[in-house]
């Protein structure tokens, strides 16, 4: 019997909480889902007391997930901290609470200007306050407590191992170790672990953990090393999302674990084919796409071009292959369906792709597959997908697009005319000029909508090949501090600016925006 690494995502919490990865509670809901069925230990789901939505997208998690997975929330050593998390979480089945303290010299000096006599004091009165908290549920008899020294990469051993010690003691049933700068180096951290597992007489009563950050490019790395050494539960995220150069990519420490089984000797309950999908998913959703050569999920990351490769492959897979396709889930550009294709194979083909929808969801991606076929003569796999991410991101539309048009060229001045309906059945037309079409279309999509948010970012991009490709856009607007934003999706990127535009401004309408800014991070 192997052991089990305790999987714990932080994908909406640290990642969520980076630059441009902002999510709006459906968004999060809907990554949430992902992650269970990924088959995660811990979805680390925000951080509770940082703004009214986060506490709103944890409560949710919890009351929907709670009993297929532990929920956790982070809270800072603080009682007010702890209680906004605890009942955001308390509806939760299973339920985690992780509240963070920084005890390296430099945090101590200063940000917390704290001596390590109080950091002591305080690091055990939270702790226990905590347990003594969710001990009030009645069917809680050993309380899931969290505790992290924050920046424990720069802590002096011996008082991170009376820290630790004392932490264990007063209750934490996981100690977290982050490397929350990303300084440590594998052999380093692979050090800091051992010595705790050395030097602090109670850690077996409780999990080490992992929290790598990724700035010298280490954090998978440093987080395999803290396996090595002891460490039970890797924190990471999906496609390495997170503050600065992000965390340990969750895709790449399990599929290390997996693929290494012979030198780790251990296993995680991640359902592995899931990973491209979900990496998909959070991609489209964040807007933070994936690079080619990306590891594990990357395009490219099965791609064997070279001749010699491709001959060696041909004589057996394994001559270049150390994980197949299939085990990740890989979507490549496989050329696929095409308009003859009946409902019972497109289902089927969307199984292999790792989706299965319920009845009313796949009838509208395959009415979208039909009429895509009508404009696009090959549909590929990256196709569908993005068919599939259109339908996820459904917003109530308080305004509908009815017509438009627009008008470009060199020697004109570029003009937008565009015709939309309101849920309350008005219909209003009106034109509108700009420095290009897509920025007469936002123009007018304003004027009608009478709504006027900063444009903060908007990329387009073609999710396959060939000159007829889908166009994919993305639009991240701001309106009163508010973060929204907008995809669309079609085979004329004009048309699919103005869906990305109108999307965004239908979140504006039923105030389904993210905050605009982030409280302390933590860990
Ligand atoms: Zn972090």
């Amino acid at each position: 019997m192997s052991d089990f690494i305790t999987i714990f995502d932080t994908t909406l919490r640290d990642g969520e909480q980076s630059p441009g990865c902002s999510m709006d509670t459906e968004q999060k809901l809907e990554v949430a889902k992902a992650l269970v069925e990924l088959g995660v230990d811990v979805i680390e789901a925000g951080f509770p007391i940082a703004s009214p939505g986060d506490f709103e997208a944890v409560q949710k998690i919890a009351r929907k997930f709670g009993d297929q997975t532990t929920i956790c929330g982070l809270a800072r050593c603080r009682a007010e901290d702890i209680d906004r998390a605890w009942e955001a979480l308390k509806e939760a089945q299973n339920v985690r609470i992780h509240i963070f303290l920084a005890t390296s010299p430099i945090h101590r000096e200063f940000k917390l200007k704290m001596a390590e006599e109080e950091i002591l004091k305080k690091t055990v009165e939270m702790v226990r306050y905590t347990a003594d908290q969710m001990a009030k549920r009645p069917d809680i008899t050993r309380p899931n407590v969290e505790f992290s020294p924050e920046d424990a990469a720069r802590t002096e051993p011996d008082f991170l191992c009376k820290v630790v010690e004392q932490a264990i003691a007063a209750g934490a049933t996981t100690v977290n170790i982050p490397d929350t700068v990303g300084y440590a180096t594998p052999n380093h951290f692979y050090k800091v672990i051992s010595y705790l597992k050395q030097n602090v007489p109670n850690i077996n009563q409780a999990v080490i953990s992992t929290h790598c950050h990724n700035d010298l490019g280490l954090a998978v790395a440093n987080s395999l090393a803290g396996v090595e050494a002891g460490a039970r539960q890797i924190e990471c995220t999906i496609n390495g999302l997170g503050e600065r150069a992000g965390n340990a990519a969750l895709e790449e420490v399990v599929m290390a674990l997996r693929t290494r089984k012979d030198y780790y000797g251990v296993d995680t309950r991640i359902n592995t084919p899931k990973l491209c999908p979900i990496s998909r998913l959070v991609a489209t959703t964040t807007g933070m796409r994936v690079q080619r050569n990306k590891a594990i999920v990357g395009q490219n990351a099965f791609a064997h071009e070279a001749g010699i490769h491709q001959h060696g492959m041909l004589q057996n897979r394994t001559t270049y292959e150390i994980m197949r396709p299939d085990d990740v889930g890989y979507v490549g550009q496989n050329m696929v369906l095409g308009k003859h294709s009946g409902r019972h194979a497109f289902r089927d083909h969307l199984k292999r792709m790792g989706h299965e929808l319920a009845d009313a969801d796949f009838q509208q991606v395959f009415d979208d597959f039909i009429a895509l076929c009508d404009r696009k003569k090959d549909v590929y796999d990256a196709d569908i997908s993005a068919l599939i991410d259109k339908r996820s991101s459904q917003v109530p539309e308080t305004w509908k697009l009815i017509s438009f048009h627009t008008f470009g060229g060199s020697g004109t001045i570029p003009t937008a005319t565009i015709e939309l309906q309101h849920s309350d059945g008005r219909r209003i037309q009106d034109a509108a000029p700009g420095d290009g079409p897509v920025d007469a279309l936002f123009h007018c999509l304003n004027r009608i909508t009478q709504l006027t948010p900063t444009l903060e970012d908007y990329q387009v991009r073609g999710v396959s090949s060939g000159k007829d490709a889908l166009g994919e856009v993305t639009v991240d607007v701001e309106h009163q501090g508010r973060k929204f934003h907008g995809k669309g999706v079609s085979t004329d990127i004009i048309e699919a600016s103005g869906h990305a535009y109108l999307q965004a401004l239908n979140k504006i309408a039923a105030g389904l925006g993210a905050k605009g800014t982030h409280a302390q991070h933590g860990g």
